[in-house]
């Protein structure tokens, strides 16, 4: 199993290190030559046996945006978490602490993308001043301090909110209970990401 990222990475591993190994497979992904695209089998599946991931990707539900192809990984190897804007609520962060304190992933990112349509929601109810209903409500209300930082009449506010969230969303994360400790002790970096659909690019984000 050589080469196989995330098979034989033992606990403990470096947040430097699992960034390195995320972004060189979206490099493979850019590059149209993933080491597992191939791979996408029950057999391989098998294969993974225990898991031992080392990176969580919190990213949003748009279609276009499968984290483990973007980032070429195989089974066992990151856990993913998807939410409309990558919106925060206690379930997600619950689960992000799971995967820190107990299976001891050293690196969360948090992965936005351009043309986001939740964010395009929060920037709509801004401006409209007509808030949606249901649960979509609480999608919208988390993401709008970050149109509301940028200002919705601002004619480049989307593109600018999806990133001010992303910041966001990090900041949140790096103030979580559970998380502020690791995240202190440098046991666990939490960093925010861009994907560009144009491309298929994965930027990071400066903490901005
Ligand atoms: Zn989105």
């Amino acid at each position: 199993m050589g080469g196989m990222p995330g098979r034989e990475r033992q606990p403990g591993g470096t947040p430097r290190a699992a960034l390195a190994d995320l972004l060189a497979g979206n490099r493979r992904f850019v590059s149209g030559q993933p080491i597992h695209g191939h791979d996408v089998t029950a057999a391989a599946a098998a294969a993974s046996g225990d898991q031992q991931p080392y990176a969580v990707v919190l990213g949003c539900i748009d279609s276009r945006v499968p984290l483990e192809a973007i980032f070429d990984q195989t089974f066992g190897a990151i856990c993913v978490i998807r939410t409309g804007g990558h919106v925060l609520d206690r379930a997600v962060c619950g689960s992000i602490e799971y995967v820190v304190g107990r299976l001891g992933v050293p690196l969360v990112m948090v992965l936005g993308h351009e043309r986001c349509g939740a964010v395009g929601a929060a920037v709509d109810a801004l401006r409209t001043g007509e808030r949606p209903g249901g649960s979509l409500a609480y999608l919208v209300d988390e993401i709008a301090p970050a149109v509301t930082e940028i200002g919705f009449d601002d004619p480049a506010v989307h593109p600018l909110a999806i990133r001010r969230h992303v910041r966001r969303t990090v900041r949140t994360l790096r103030d979580d209970d559970l998380l502020a400790g690791p995240v202190a002790a440098g046991r666990v970096a939490i960093t925010g990401g861009l994907y560009d659909l144009a491309t298929g690019e994965v930027a990071l984000l400066d903490p901005g």
